[in-house]
């Protein structure tokens, strides 16, 4: 879809960067990085303590899973949705794992196995549907309860509070999901009341936000803001001998090479059914004329199967001679009216009588 560069700053709010499945892979992979550093930190740390070979026995299993899913996330062949399954259900393993550990050694239960809940219920929460969610977290608070029940010094007060803590994260992950979903759902519409559903361009509403603001912003410098108005000669002709999908081509091809053209900063908006609005910032009337006469030639040269050469009229107008929005848009119209009557195919302005070529 061809975006113009310069965005009508009342409809068209700061975009915020989506979290897209890139972005997603590129978080996970830092956390996986950062899950295998902290269990290879756990791992050093109790290779110190008495006993060191079963201690490491115990935390080399955490390191040899994270780091194993730290290369998952970096292959590019494993998509993201089975990245998710894969990682909920080795949290899930994982739990288990511990909580038999816990069982055959009726050892204490260690805060990291209420840690690993929590997560496990985080992940659940965020990336499964709420069903396959709950079957997980059910699945493994039951864990957490067994290893309760056999342990030697169960901490009842810390599963009731993991217990509490479950619900809390279902809350908020639906609360973050339905936010996420609210957001894009309000970029949907914003771009569909701003954007032509044929060309993909501005459309005038968004247009008209765009150049009122470009008005406001060359105040100080009105010489350096042009606007062209442009009409394709003839187009009822092409629309009657090669009809209405023809001519609707013939308006993408041309949108896109004028969007093409633009100066940094520029904009194309679908003014009208075959009419186009050029705002041109940042440019002298000279310079933007030059600018213009190019892109004219260029649409004389483009070539759509089965369709004749296209020509377009322009009409030119600088701020520094109009004052205002209105006045441009009515001296870039005049000028047009003028471009047509002389011929066509050629740009006009209502500054320097007579035709700029
Ligand atoms: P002129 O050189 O005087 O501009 O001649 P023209 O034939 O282009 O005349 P006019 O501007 O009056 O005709 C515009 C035509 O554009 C009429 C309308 O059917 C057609 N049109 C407007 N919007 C669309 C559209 O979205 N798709 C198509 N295919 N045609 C459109
Ligand atoms: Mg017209
Ligand atoms: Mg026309």
């Amino acid at each position: 879809m061809i975006v113009s560069q310069l965005e009508p700053p009342d409809l068209a709010a700061p975009q915020q960067p989506r979290f897209d499945t890139r972005r997603q892979r590129q978080a996970l992979q830092i956390l996986a990085a950062l899950a295998t550093a902290v269990n290879a930190l756990v791992l050093l740390n109790l290779s110190r303590q008495d006993d060191p070979l079963q201690q490491v026995g115990r935390a080399l299993p955490g390191l040899l899973i994270s780091l194993g899913l730290l290369l998952l996330t970096l292959w590019p062949r494993v998509n993201m949705r089975s990245l998710q399954r894969v990682i909920v259900s080795v949290l899930l393993l994982w739990l288990a794992a511990n909580v038999q550990n816990v069982m055959v050694t009726q050892r204490p239960i260690a805060s990291g196995l209420l840690i690993h809940l929590i997560l496990t219920a985080l992940f659940s929460f965020t990336w499964l549907s709420l069903r396959s969610a709950v079957m997980m977290v059910c699945a493994g608070f039951g864990l957490l309860l067994l290893a309760t029940f056999f342990s030697r010094l169960p901490d009842v007060p810390g599963l009731l509070l993991t217990g509490f803590t479950l619900p809390v994260i279902w809350y908020l992950t639906q609360h973050g999901l339905a936010m996420n979903s609210e957001r894009i759902r309000s970029e949907t519409l914003r771009t569909l009341a701003t954007t032509d559903a044929l060309t993909g361009i501005l459309n005038r509403r968004a247009g008209q936000a765009a150049l009122d603001a470009a008005v406001s912003r060359y105040a100080r410098t009105p010489h350096l803001l042009c606007v062209v108005l442009l009409d394709i000669d003839h187009f009822k002709r092409i629309n009657d001998s090669l009809g209405h999908q023809t001519g609707d081509r013939v308006l993408v091809a041309l949108a896109a090479l004028l969007n093409a053209g633009l100066p940094p900063g520029g904009a194309v908006i679908r003014w009208g059914g075959e009419e186009f609005l050029l705002l041109l910032p940042d440019q002298t009337l000279t310079q933007a004329r030059v600018r213009v006469l190019d892109l004219l030639s260029h649409v004389r040269q483009m070539r759509l199967p089965g369709v004749q050469a296209v020509t377009l009229s322009g009409g030119i107008s600088v701020l520094s001679q109009a004052g205002s929005a209105s006045a441009l848009l009515d001296q870039a119209d005049r000028s047009l009216y003028d471009a047509k009557a002389a011929g066509r195919d050629r740009l006009h302005s209502a500054i320097v009588p007579g035709t700029l070529e």
